[in-house]
């Protein structure tokens, strides 16, 4: 891990295999952190924040760090796409587009660092009053597997900007490339405790962060059942939360679309990074007109993509992340084919002898209120459902208790605006699915979560407000 500085073992003792998911071996051993890591790193963040050169740096200080972390993530951009292939099963090709998104990240917030503003609010009477904009302290960060160093780029970048101090928990599963970026940040001029990287599990590790007095602000991304866990602990001293959970987004399809465009879309925005993607169109709402010929075309191109070594640029789609997300997706199958059509995949490839590989999954005539339709399942399982008329797509597209994301198509600019408006979620995608820039505004309506990443938004999240109010009469107030 990478505590105060430093490297640093676990106080335990304790180690945790990784795996390469497309081998199912185990590739490196990490530090399996404990309560008494978490207060280490802490109070090495603490003491980052409250004494130390960091309250001193200047805004343009914190945004040449980034910048200069942004040019080293793409000076050893390949090796680090490398180990996040090899460690998350995603393609190599898609491990590249995420780095870049990474470097893009740091150099979007350093740049952002020297545009904090302050305001001077219209108060009346002989007075001044300003408002001044100060880092939140310490931000405990929680990440997921899915994008493990974008996740933490997310995370670390607006945080830095804003003057906080980090202390960020990988996913157990994936904690290599966030290591690796650690072995950096010392030469790249961050001062000690400014970000600490702990590797562990949810119960040992991620809790004890929630639940530290030192921790003022925790960032979370994961599953809803964590979420609700983080939340009632975050409770007990008041911490800022800021939450980006789960979803189980529409992709809606109206029968004026471009057809070609559409497949493309709709297998795009659920069979993307095997599905493991927290915005993923895993209902595909399709108007009736359309219907038969869409799930025909849509079933038809899904059997071609490649599954493959995460390596092979080949690659469109690698093996899911564990065994444990192995054996809930294959669950998942069992379940949609009680429910509903299964029109692709529904098993394991069978040329796979090993890796948690699993087809992707069609099923068709899906009701809404059927568990394929309600439950996020985070792997390349789609469920397709068919409507009639936009009254019934807006209906059935907010009968969810999430709202992350949305995708609609149309060439119709009224219709699709209409329902652009009338769906409740945090982005909706018109004629497209998945694409998430750093300069735009990303997070969940309803029980997707709340507060926003990325942009202005996102920085705003690590920032307090303080107002200062001066008095510019010389005279006793002379109220007594
Ligand atoms: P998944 O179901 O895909 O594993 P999780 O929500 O469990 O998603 O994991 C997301 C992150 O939350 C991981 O870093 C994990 O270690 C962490 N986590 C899991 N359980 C807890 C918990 N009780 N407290 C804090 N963090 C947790
Ligand atoms: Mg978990």
């Amino acid at each position: 891990m990478y505590i105060n500085g430093r490297p640093a073992e676990s106080a335990g003792g304790g180690w945790l295999p990784v795996y390469d998911p497309s081998t199912e071996e185990i590739i490196a051993e990490v530090p399996d952190a404990n309560a008494v890591d978490i207060d280490a790193a802490v109070r090495a963040a603490r003491a980052a924040f409250d004494s130390g050169p960091w309250p001193q740096t200047t805004a343009q200080e914190r945004g040449r760090l980034l910048f200069r972390l942004s040019e080293k993530v793409r000076r050893e951009a390949a090796q680090l796409a490398q180990l996040e292939a090899l460690n998350c099963g995603k393609p190599i090709v898609e491990a590249e587009f995420d780095i870049n998104d990474v470097a893009t990240c740091f150099e979007y917030y350093g740049g952002l660092a020297t545009k904090v503003l302050g305001h001077v609010n219209p108060v009346p009477d002989n007075a001044l009053s300003l408002s001044l904009r100060e880092p939140v302290g310490v931000a405990g960060q929680i990440i997921p597997w899915n994008y493990p160093l974008l996740m933490a780029a997310w995370k670390l970048a607006p945080a830095i900007a804003a003057g906080c101090t980090c202390v960020l928990k990988t996913a157990e599963q994936t904690p290599l490339t966030a290591l690796l970026m650690a072995e950096w940040l010392e030469e790249l001029g961050f001062p000690p405790g400014v970000i600490n990287i702990v590797t562990g599990f949810g119960e040992t590790a991620g809790a004890p962060l929630v639940a530290h007095e030192g921790v003022d602000k925790v960032a979370f991304t994961g599953s809803a059942a964590v979420g609700k866990i983080i939340l009632r602990t975050a409770a007990e001293s008041i911490k800022r939360v800021t939450m980006e959970l789960g979803g189980k987004s529409p992709n809606i399809f109206f029968a004026d679309a471009d057809f070609e465009a559409a497949i493309d879309g709709a297998l795009f925005g659920v069979f993307i990074n095997q599905g493991e993607v927290c915005s993923a169109g895993s209902r595909i709402l399709v108007e009736r007109p359309i219907y038969s010929k869409f799930v025909e075309a849509m079933t038809a191109k899904a059997k071609t993509i490649r599954l493959g070594a995460p390596l092979d640029r080949e690659t469109k789609m690698g093996p899911l992340i564990s065994k444990e997300q192995y054996e809930r997706v294959r669950e998942y199958q069992e379940i949609g084919k009680a429910e509903a059509k299964l029109t692709a995949g529904g098993g394991r490839p069978k040329t796979f002898s090993k890796g948690y590989y699993v087809e992707p999954t069609i099923f068709a005539d899906v009701d809404n209120r059927s568990r394929i339709a309600r439950e996020e399942v985070f792997g390349p399982v789609a469920a397709v459902i068919p409507f009639d008329g936009e009254a019934e797509a807006i209906r059935i597209a907010n009968d969810t208790p999430y709202g992350l994301a949305a995708a609609v198509w149309s060439r119709d600019i009224f219709r699709a605006l209409r329902v652009v408006k009338a769906v409740r979620a945090g982005i909706v995608w018109v004629n497209h699915m998945q694409p998430t820039y750093v300069e735009a505004p990303w997070g969940g309506y309803k029980q997707s979560g709340f507060g926003r990443e990325l942009g202005p938004w996102g920085i705003e999240e690590y920032l307090e407000t303080k107002q200062v109010y001066i008095n510019l009469n010389e005279q006793p107030i002379g109220w007594y």
